[in-house]
Formats: C-alpha cells, structure tokens, sequence
C-alpha cells in the first residue's frame, strides 16, 4: 500500500532535503549502501570476497542533467576499478551503471554521451578483467538502454543488461537476449509503472519472473538471477538443472545489506552468488526504494529513527 507513495517520494527533491537533513537516517542507510567513500566499497569487497561472493558495485547516482557530473561518475567508476585491482579484487568482478548517471537525460545527444561514458567504464573495466552491467531504470529508458547494450556489445560482448520481469514486454526481451554469451540480470522491477506497461499484482509478477526464467534457462546465454525470494529462488535452481547447467554457467545476485545468510547459503553450494553494493554520497533513490520493497524495511528504518 505505501509502495506507490514511496517511490513517488523517491523522485520528490523537497522529501529527500527532509529526510537527508535527519541525521540517524545516514547511520540506517549504511546497512544497505557501503559508504559514500571509494574505499569504503573496496573495504565490503573484500570483506565479501574473503567467504566467497562475488561483487557487482554500483555508484550511486541518476537521472544527471549535468554533463560534467556524468563526467565525475565515469572518473569515479575508472577510481573504483582501479582501486579493486590495487587490492587484487578486481578479477571476475562487475560494476552495474546506470545510464541516467552517464548522461542518458542530457538535453540534445544524451543517448550518445551516455554510450560514450559507458564506453569508457567498460575499456576501464577490461583492463583490469572485470565486466559491466547496465541497470534498468523506469520503462521510459528501456528501448534506449538496450539499444546502447547493442552497440556495447559490439565491442565488449561481455556487457550485461538487465530485465525487469514486472514489464508485460520482457518476455520478449528475453527471447531476443539470450544468444550465447548474452548476460542478462533478471529482477523482479523496482519502480512505479503504469498498468499500460507493467503487471501490478505481485502473483502476475512472480509469473512472469517464472516465464522469463524459463526462458533465459533454456537459452544460451548466462542467466543472473537478481532476487531475494526463496520461491523464485527455488524455481531456479530447479530449471538450471533440468537446463543442464552447471555452476559455472548461470549465477545468483542480491543486494548488500538484505538476506546475508541466503546469500552465504548459495555462495557454498559452488554456484556464483554476487552482491550488488552500493557506493557514494548519492544515496536517496536507491535507499526509498528500498523502504518501497518491503515494509520491514521501512519499520527498521523507522526504528532506527527513534532509537538513535
Ligand atoms: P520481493 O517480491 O520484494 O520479495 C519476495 C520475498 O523475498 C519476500 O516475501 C521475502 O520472503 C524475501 N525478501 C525480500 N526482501 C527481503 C529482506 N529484506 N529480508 C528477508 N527476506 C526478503 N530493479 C530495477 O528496476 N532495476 C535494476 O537494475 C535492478 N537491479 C537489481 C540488482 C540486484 C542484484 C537485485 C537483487 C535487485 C535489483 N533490482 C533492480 C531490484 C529488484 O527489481 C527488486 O525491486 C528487488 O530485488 C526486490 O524484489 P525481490 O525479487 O527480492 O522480491
């Protein structure tokens, strides 16, 4: 029920200046983001590393309508993935971008400075063997988004995307993206979309999620699958095996901060489990969607209000 005034919340810059002003809301914002420092994302890595996860570290930021701040995200992602490979960290991990943060929105050839920025994150990434994602943001963005995959893969063919099973299209999207080599994150969706796009009720959600699974499964790409449902999760590891696949050819990913031992849990069966952890001072958006995902989340994070 509060799931829509949420994410509306998320997109409203007079909610984020009262709950940035609060300050216990940096301390409940830690669990779920690993600091606003370069360092403070390698510190996690390694911390993940150290039992075996693997790591996908996104640097928070969106929807930039500012060329030289996109500029500034690219000069952080290159910061990152050369500190990871300092700290022998880098190999075999990902950075998931989102093409809002590198220039997508700009007035004029936004599309192109966005291809170009990510263009830049992915030569930074191959030299030190690590590989790119690129998040999905709302349905406005996802032609767009997929149309610079094309072009990316082209010349890294490892360069990941990822679908949301929420839209009615992603079925489709699914089918056209699982030729071999094709690493495509399957997530539930995390933002509000009309009925005209996206399935509303949750069980049709789980459908489709199920539909896309299938389908990713059976193809011949490298399925991600982006979830913290124990049913989804299950439903998995099922198709993986009747696909035929081993451990080394599919993977499981969660956020930092959310079902840690289901994450260790995974990690130790063989198969890939990868953290998606969050970096920077940019956390707002990120953080209220969230708090929409899950009202348990919202109560700790209400708690931890009163408490501090
Ligand atoms: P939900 O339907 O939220 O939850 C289902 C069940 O999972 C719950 O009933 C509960 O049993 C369990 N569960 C969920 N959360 C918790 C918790 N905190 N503690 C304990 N149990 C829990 N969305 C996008 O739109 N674009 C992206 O690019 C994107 N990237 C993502 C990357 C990763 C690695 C992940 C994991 C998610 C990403 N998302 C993205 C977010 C995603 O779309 C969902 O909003 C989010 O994952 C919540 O959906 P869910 O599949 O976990 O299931």
């Amino acid at each position: 029920m509060l799931r829509t005034p949420l994410l509306a919340a998320a997109r409203s810059p007079r909610i984020r200046a009262l709950i940035e002003a609060v300050p216990a809301t940096r301390a409940v914002v830690r669990r779920f983001v690993s600091g606003a420092a370069t360092e403070d994302a390698v510190r996690v890595a390694g911390k993940l590393a150290a039992d075996g996860r693997k790591i996908t570290i996104d640097h928070l930021g969106e929807d930039t309508t500012d060329a030289a701040q996109a500029t500034r995200t690219v000069q952080a992602y290159e910061e990152l993935l050369s500190a990871l490979a300092e700290q022998g960290l880098s190999e075999g991990a990902d950075v998931s971008v989102k093409l809002s943060a590198v220039g997508q929105f700009l007035p004029g050839d936004g599309e192109g400075v966005a291809l170009e920025n990510a263009r830049k994150i992915c030569a930074a990434a191959e030299a030190v063997g690590a590989t790119v994602t690129l998040d999905m943001e709302d349905h406005t963005t996802t032609d767009s988004t997929l149309g610079i995959l094309r072009k990316l893969r082209g010349e890294y063919p490892w360069v990941g995307a990822v679908l949301q099973a929420y839209l009615r299209r992603t079925e489709q999207d699914c089918h056209e993206l699982s030729g071999p080599g094709s690493r495509v994150r399957l997530c539930k969706g995390a933002y509000s979309e009309p009925e005209t796009v996206a399935y509303q009720d949750k069980s049709e959600v789980d459908k489709s999620y199920v539909r896309c699974l299938r389908v990713l499964m059976a193809g011949q790409g490298y399925p991600m699958v982006a979830t913290h449902d124990p049913r989804m999760i299950a439903i998995a590891e099922r198709l993986a095996a009747d696909a035929g696949r081993t451990a080394d050819d599919h993977e499981f990913q969660m956020l930092y901060g959310i079902r840690p031992d289901e994450q260790q849990r995974i990690s130790a069966t063989g198969t890939t489990m990868r953290v998606y952890v969050p970096c920077g001072d940019e956390w707002y958006g990120y953080f209220m969607r969230r708090l929409a995902e899950r009202p348990a989340n919202l109560t700790f994070f209400l708690r931890g209000l009163v408490t501090r």
